[in-house]
């Protein structure tokens, strides 16, 4: 996990070849004329790997563990959700509101950071879908419709993926993610998230905080990094062109 939150910027070094869309954190690629060390040709500018959408996703990531961080310091220790209930309890005492509102404040934060990495997530997988379907020739109109055809998360890692890879999605991050400890920590998270934003908009009555989210915000948080990564991972795989010799 990223013990500054600024350690995270690490995710928008990543440059892509204009040329042959190969992705690595090679700097010189900002230099217009560099030559691509894999296809050979003068780079332009550089071409960031994230897309505006995925590097404004991660901004309000950040800026919702910044303030999630703030208001978990400046709560008072006695007051935290066990000792409450144990007062309540006990002692037959309702709730101070401030204690309420500080615990509401928290929860906020959270859901906000998990709704923002589940964006991310999603993002991250349009982009890759898109790509890795144009690198193969596919027009532009038949990309938009299979995307709009498959537009919510699991149809497009059930369906889609596997359509475009011949692998399914969770086998394929075990192999492009080199640390099996990484994988299995990112593909849990990916699914809480997932499973805890469709519960907030779907369940109704039955969404309960904290219990749900507890520890949630924290591994999405820790897990920003890696899943970043691992989708470069993807993109290297799926998504380059080709070069001839
Ligand atoms: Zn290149």
């Amino acid at each position: 996990m990223p013990t500054n939150d600024n350690d995270i910027s690490v995710v928008y070094t990543y440059l892509m070849c204009e040329s042959c869309r190969f992705v690595d954190r090679d700097s010189g690629r900002e230099e217009p004329g560099y030559i691509c060390p894999r296809c050979k040709q003068p780079s332009g500018d550089g071409l960031e790997f994230l897309n505006l959408n995925a590097s404004v996703a991660i901004r309000l990531i950040r800026q919702a563990w910044r303030e999630r961080r703030s208001a978990t310091e400046t709560r008072r220790p006695d007051l935290d959700f066990t000792a409450r209930h144990v007062r309540q309890i006990w002692k037959d005492l309702p709730p101070a509101a401030e204690t309420r509102q500080s615990d509401s404040e928290l929860t906020d934060l959270e859901l906000r950071l998990i709704t923002f990495y589940c964006m991310l997530q999603e993002i991250l997988m349009e982009d890759f879908l898109w790509s890795s379907m144009a690198v193969t020739g596919v027009p532009v109109k038949l990309i938009e419709r299979t995307l709009r055809d498959n537009w919510s998360i699991s149809k497009r890692e059930d369906s889609l993926f596997p359509a475009v890879t011949g692998t399914k999605f969770r086998e394929k991050i075990r192999s492009v993610v080199s640390n099996s400890e990484v994988a299995t920590r990112l593909l849990d998270v990916w699914k809480r998230a997932i499973d805890a934003r469709n519960k907030f908009i779907h369940g109704g009555g039955s969404w309960s905080i904290p219990d749900q989210i507890d520890h949630l915000a924290e591994s999405c948080w820790g897990n920003v990094i890696p899943l970043c990564n691992a989708f470069v991972g993807l993109h290297n795989q799926y998504a380059i062109k080709g070069i001839s010799d």
